[in-house]
């Protein structure tokens, strides 16, 4: 039987971290003020932005919402980036995906300032990232090495399969497991026999966006099973990319989901807005 690794509990404990952190550096004068912009009302990004505030208030970050109707031109969408960009009351910004299809979402990324690219897209933090540098980290991903580090899944000369070559989960992920010394390789939909190169992982991570596609055949016995997926099953329940049921009596710790990779996201979001200000003690 699997060891369940709790992403509830982890994000709780990285919260209760950065609320600390946040709370000897308002004693120093150092506040923290996110940027929230969300244009139309789509209900799924209302949920993860009112998430994202409610995180931010409970850690004690301030949070600024931007509202903007559906049809905001994205010259308007620019200049208000620009100002937040100069604003320096304003430490992140976060422009929550995906915008209605009249606006260009890459040159929304990248008219953000990279020093305070939180959710860490822009090309630059990408670069940084693979240097090896200081930077913001995709939340997601980083979020998954917290997740394995606090449960004690060791990362160093392991090998490590990612399923999913995505801007925002695979290829990230790849470079944070490289960073931490894994052995690392990256799958995606032409990779000729998946179940071989899955099989020889120690550490496997999942972002292929298919319903319970990954089952017992594609897991070595005792790996570590990361799950990235969300979906909603034939009963309305939230489930992932991994077969859980199928998978969990071969593995020796799995992700659940809900309660897995989810809520990592946020508090990794919450980590890289403390960054934004880490160092800055005593300068103010
Ligand atoms: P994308 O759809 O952007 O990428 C899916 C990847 O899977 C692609 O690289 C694709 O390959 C690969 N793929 C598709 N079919 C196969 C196949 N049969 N065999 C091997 N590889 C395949 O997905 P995302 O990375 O954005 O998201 C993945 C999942 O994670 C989704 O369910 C999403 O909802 C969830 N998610 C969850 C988050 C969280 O916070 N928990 C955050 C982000 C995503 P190719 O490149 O060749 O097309």
């Amino acid at each position: 039987m699997a060891r369940l690794i709790n992403g509830k509990e982890i994000s709780k404990q990285i919260k209760d971290e950065l609320k600390e952190e946040v709370s000897g550096l308002k004693e120093q004068g150092v506040q923290i003020c996110l940027a929230v912009i969300q244009v139309g009302s789509d209900p799924a990004s209302s949920v993860y932005v009112n998430n994202k505030k409610k995180a931010c208030a409970y850690i004690g970050i301030d949070s600024r919402s931007y509202e903007l109707p559906e049809d905001t031109g994205e010259e308007e969408l620019v200049n208000l980036v620009e100002s937040l960009n100069e604003d320096e009351s304003v430490n992140g910004i976060l422009v929550q995906l995906p915008l209605p299809a009249h606006i260009n979402e890459d040159r929304i990324i990248r008219t953000i300032s990279p020093d305070k690219d939180v959710d860490g897209f822009h090309p630059v933090s990408v670069g940084r990232l693979w240097l090896g540098e200081k930077g913001f980290q995709s939340c997601t991903p980083a979020g998954i090495i917290q997740l394995l580090k606090r449960s004690g899944v060791q990362i160093e000369g392991r090998e490590c399969v990612i399923v999913g070559r995505s801007n925002i989960v695979g290829k990230p992920m790849a470079a944070l497991l490289l960073r931490e010394n894994g052995t690392v390789t990256v799958t995606h939909s032409r990779t000729k026999d998946l179940r071989e190169v899955t099989k020889r992982a120690d550490i496997l991570i999942v972002a292929i966006g298919k319903k319970q596609f990954i089952t017992a055949e594609y897991v070595k016995k005792g790996a570590a099973v990361i799950d990235v997926g969300i979906h909603r099953d034939e009963n309305n329940h939230l489930c992932g990319d991994v077969d859980f049921d199928s998978v969990e009596p071969v593995a020796s710790a799995i992700t659940p989901v809900p309660g897995g990779v989810g809520p990592m996201t946020i508090a990794m979001l919450m980590d890289n807005c403390v960054e934004s200000v880490r160092g800055r003690e005593g300068s103010q």
